[in-house]
């Protein structure tokens, strides 16, 4: 298949929710997440309380469900204390929280695959980001890989508390995809809420906010 097809494939995987465009899009979330697997540790209820390396730890995770041949779902998340988050969303889907639209969408999932708690798994993208701006622009970047019409459950992409490089709220973020040297790039960037800032930003895979054409 030549990088034309590919780039078009990959744009009806992540943007179809038709059931015809169904195996491009697990082929898809399968390859991120043998990516993301690689060299990342995987978590779950079972091994959560001895993980103390999370303890206190802030950063940014993927939480997903995976069965058989399938992933069911994805979310990206970040926090200033991931190993009680990864707590607090088993205690939430396992109460049945029907309050917050994330638990609610989980636990549709979760019922109608009969999935256990032990298929709810956590994988810490980045620990030790005590930055917050670094940290949700990591959390952007994430979602835009993992954001898929049919299994990425973060409603929103850009939290309000993201900054510009200069300081100003971010109003708008978007995710474009070039080829550059016969490879598939995803290229993030963001624009300044301030009328007066006119700084156009690219985040990078790590988390990184650079002003474009600098
Ligand atoms: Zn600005």
């Amino acid at each position: 298949m030549n990088i034309q097809q590919q780039l078009e494939n990959l744009q009806l995987a992540k943007s179809k929710k038709d059931v015809k465009y169904e195996q491009l899009t697990q082929t898809y979330l399968h390859q991120i997440l043998a990516e993301y697997k690689s060299d990342h540790k995987v978590y779950n209820y079972l091994n959560l309380n001895e993980s103390t390396e999370l303890k206190d730890k802030a950063g940014v995770y993927l939480m997903f469900a995976e069965q058989e041949k399938n992933i069911i779902f994805t979310y990206v998340g970040e926090s200033t204390k991931i190993w009680n988050r990864f707590k607090r969303h088993l205690d939430e889907i396992k109460k049945g929280n029907k309050k917050l639209s994330l638990y609610k969408k989980i636990n549709y999932r979760i019922n109608t695959h009969n999935l256990k708690l032990e298929d709810i798994k956590f994988i810490v993208i980045a620990d030790n980001l005590e930055d917050e701006n670094q940290r949700l622009a990591l959390e952007v970047w994430n979602i835009y890989k993992t954001k898929t019409k049919n299994y990425s459950m973060n409603s929103k992409i850009c939290s309000r508390r993201l900054k510009c490089p200069l300081g100003h709220g971010v109003c708008r973020t978007k995710m474009q995809f070039v080829i550059d040297d016969n490879q598939i790039k995803m290229i993030i960037s963001g624009i300044s809420k301030s009328k007066k800032c006119k700084e156009r930003f690219l985040i990078t895979e790590t988390g990184n906010i650079i002003l474009k054409n600098k």
